[in-house]
């Protein structure tokens, strides 16, 4: 086996110990190429289990927070997907192989170029990227099948909550910034929400307002 199948095999088997068992989950994540998302620094670190650093100060998340979020959204091949805070891409990409369209937003403007970039070089046709303040949610899509919230808020947004459909599903990691936040699953029903705790997560925080570079 050459050393770079031996890593996106230790890559799987390192997603599958930590809990992210979903078969189509799995397979989204192995073809989608985490080093890609990575731009000039850390790229040996790609199949790592870390969050690393990106460009404007933010970070891709770590590859089994991205696998137990992605499992957690249960998402089907009909399903409309928003997801908040772009960053390198990488989380919207792996979304892409599953759902049938998926919209992301970030609050910097260099982020969405960048990601924008890998999306065509990939051909991933069913992405489209904004430059947002994702805590107003994108009206104009609304209402999503499922959202994602890839920065921890202080609640779940209200704008979110009601932009998603009835049986719908949200998953956000909730709590003060700086500190250990729960990773929670918002579900709609007829009546309201129920909220389920997964785990406990750290994520860069929702800032209000666009980024300085927007
Ligand atoms: N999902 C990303 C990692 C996200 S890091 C990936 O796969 O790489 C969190 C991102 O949320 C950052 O890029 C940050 O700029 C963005 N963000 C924070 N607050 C935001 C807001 N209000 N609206 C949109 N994006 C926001």
């Amino acid at each position: 086996m050459t050393a770079d199948a031996e890593r996106k095999m230790q890559f799987l088997y390192a997603l599958r110990s930590r809990g992210v068992t979903d078969h189509a989950v799995l397979t989204a994540m192995e073809k989608v190429d985490r080093a890609d998302f990575i731009r000039h620094y850390f790229t040996d670190r790609a199949y790592d289990d870390m969050p690393l650093p990106i460009a404007c100060g933010q970070t891709i998340s770590q590859p089994s927070v991205v696998g137990l979020m992605t499992q957690a959204l249960q998402v089907s091949n009909r399903d409309k997907v928003l997801e908040i805070g772009t960053g390198s891409g990488y989380q919207a990409a792996v979304l892409s192989q599953l759902a049938r369209r998926v919209y992301t937003c970030d609050r910097h403007r260099r982020l969405v170029i960048e990601a924008r970039e890998i999306f065509e070089a990939q051909g991933l046709a069913n992405i489209t990227a904004f430059v947002a303040d994702g805590s107003h949610g994108l009206p104009d899509q609304a209402p999503f099948d499922r959202i994602l919230v890839t920065a921890a808020a202080e609640d779940p947004p209200g704008p979110l909550l009601a932009q998603l459909k009835i049986g719908g599903i949200m998953v956000v990691p909730v709590g003060q910034s700086d500190t250990v936040q729960s990773l929670i699953r918002v579900t709609r029903t007829e009546d309201g929400f129920d909220y389920d705790e997964l785990r406990s997560v750290r994520f860069v925080p929702l800032v209000e307002g666009l980024g300085r570079d927007a």
